[in-house]
């Protein structure tokens, strides 16, 4: 096959590959010794449940809800069995109803859209700037579209937004905001923590974020009808007076008969395992940032690699690295994922025509009937992302520069058989 001529290539194709990364990228932090001696005692004694029927000891999650909130600053903590749980019920308790328009990211993680459907509520898909967050001006024309709505706001990959600008957009137009803080835990716009500038916060420890139980979810609030609503929607039963995290018994008692039980409450065995960890996290902080800036100064060196622009307001966590490879035509994409792939660099590409892993295209939310956004088709069209585990070393870091420079070396190589489908159109007749 004829291949044309390509930057970097003569000494380089001989070049033998990179030596391989040596690493799993989604390689955990092991769970504390405490944390594993909690919950085994837990399992020793049975006692899983968060809620006792005769008021014995306090429970992790209770202990776990007030120290969470503490630690953000907030009132309330209310734990959940996922971020998912925790969002669908913060639009729950906020009044989200059959029919009613969300305001949301274009660019995020589907539990997103699955959290507003479930409310019954009607995604409202808000444009992407180039720096991965939401789109100003098309917020402020869905704002004008649906006033008083509620605006889901997610930190995906933990890029925050002008959190300033939005809250002046929220407030104009009398919208609610809760912050999907799922990839932000850790993180703050200009001082102040995110989960903070909403009337709910909500965040995730799934197994892959900032905090690991496996499964899990807590949603934050400064409201005592929200805190309640939440509570008393989260699964507890006749047992709300066992939440330490709460507001005062008399807040609870009109709407005991107006929340459903949706049985969405954590293990005592997830906050037996998070309680230690989150005395650890301002220090994993300060190393995810250290471990992305190494890798992002490498990057930078990379032939065809831009990174996005970061505010300096931004305090983001860097537990993943997003990058764009303009030049390079899908084809070329997904052999630069392949290639890194094969020496251990897991790369995730946000335009591949389906979505794969945590990777997730709003296309593919055909539930939602997404109209076309062309903005965020071209955003996400040659953004490629990378996990940053804590356990990557100065060693790791070197390769994994290495890895990405000689797998854009080899996609170039590539002939690219067609031009670029139009990221314009419309998705529904996109082939599948
Ligand atoms: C993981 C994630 C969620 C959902 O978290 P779960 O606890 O898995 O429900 C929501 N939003 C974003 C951006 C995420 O990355």
């Amino acid at each position: 096959m004829d291949r044309p001529p390509s930057p970097g290539s003569g000494a380089t194709a001989q070049a033998a590959p990179p030596e391989p990364l040596g690493l799993d990228l989604a390689t955990s932090e092991p769970i504390p010794p405490e944390g594993i001696e909690a919950a085994v005692a837990l399992m020793r004694s049975g006692a899983l449940f968060r809620y006792a029927e005769s008021s014995g000891q306090p429970s992790h999650v209770a202990e776990w809800e007030t120290e969470f909130a503490a630690y953000l600053g907030r009132r309330y903590a209310v734990a959940t069995s996922s971020c998912g749980a925790a969002m669908f019920l913060a639009l729950h308790c906020l009044g989200v109803r059959p029919g009613d328009p969300v305001l949301m990211n274009s660019w995020t993680l589907a539990p997103v859209p699955g959290a507003v459907v479930h409310a019954g509520g009607r995604p409202v898909l808000v444009e992407t700037t180039p720096d991965l967050t939401v789109d100003l001006g098309s917020l402020r024309a869905r704002a004008a579209e649906h006033p008083g709505a509620v605006l889901l706001l997610s930190h995906m990959r933990g890029h925050v937004a002008d959190l300033g600008a939005v809250r002046e957009v929220a407030d104009e137009f009398g919208l609610r905001l809760v912050e999907d803080c799922a990839h932000s835990l850790g993180g703050s716009w200009d001082g102040r923590p995110t989960g903070t500038f909403g009337v709910a916060g909500c965040f995730s420890t799934q197994g892959y974020k900032h905090l690991n139980s496996g499964e899990g979810g807590v949603l934050v609030t400064d409201d005592d009808e929200v805190a309640a609503r939440a509570v008393l929607a989260s699964g507890s039963y006749r047992l709300h007076g066992q939440h330490h995290s709460r507001p005062d018994l008399s807040v609870f008692e009109p709407l005991l008969g107006e929340e459903p039980n949706h049985s969405m409450r954590m293990s005592a065995l997830a906050a037996a395992v998070l309680r230690p960890q989150l005395p650890l996290l301002d220090e994993r902080v300060v190393r995810w940032r250290a471990l992305y800036d190494a890798v992002a100064a490498g990057l930078c060196g990379v032939d065809g690699v831009r990174l996005t622009v970061r505010d300096p307001r931004e305090h983001f966590v860097g537990s993943s690295l997003q990058f764009f490879v303009d030049d390079l035509a899908p084809e070329q994409v997904e052999e630069l994922c392949r290639t890194a792939g094969a020496l251990g660099v897991h790369l995730k590409w946000f335009g591949a025509p389906e979505p794969s892993g945590f990777t997730a295209s709003y296309r593919s939310w055909l539930y939602a009937e997404p109209e076309p956004l062309p903005h965020t088709d071209r955003v996400v069209s040659r953004l490629v992302d990378v996990r940053i585990p804590l356990a990557l070393t100065d060693e790791h870091v070197e390769r994994l520069v290495a890895i990405v420079g000689h797998a854009m070396d080899r996609a170039r190589r590539v002939t690219a058989p067609s031009p670029a489908p139009d990221p314009t159109s419309d998705p529904r007749r996109q082939p599948r």
